[in-house]
């Protein structure tokens, strides 16, 4: 079985609008890089600790995933734990898109109102 890897990562940054950028899950090291306020730790085999410096609430944020869910083709949707939003969104790069697009175009409505 070959394991695809095309992996993306969605932030939402302070315009209310996500970032995506892709990620390697197997070089979770290289990840730290993308955005400044992500770090991706692995913690043993099949634990990934996510650390996110919410861009809503300022405060840090940890969660922990199996790496099989990913590669599993899950989404993995990091929340703000003080409102309750979601902020950072991991998974298969075209279901990240299609997630984001739908948040994106959510957002321009709430405005459009206004
Ligand atoms: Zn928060």
């Amino acid at each position: 079985m070959i394991v695809d890897t095309s992996v993306s990562m969605a932030l939402k940054n302070e315009f209310g609008k996500y970032d995506i950028k892709g990620m390697n899950l197997f070089k979770i090291e290289e990840t730290n890089s993308l955005f400044k306020s992500v770090k991706l730790k692995l913690k043993n085999k099949n634990t990934v600790m996510v650390q996110l410096k919410c861009p809503l609430c300022g405060k840090l944020h940890a969660f922990n995933y199996c790496v099989s869910n990913i590669v599993n083709q899950e989404i993995i949707v990091c929340g703000c734990k003080t409102l309750g939003i979601p902020v950072l969104f991991i998974g298969e790069d075209k279901k990240i898109r299609q997630r984001v697009m739908q948040y994106n175009k959510a957002i321009k409505e709430i405005y459009a109102i206004f």
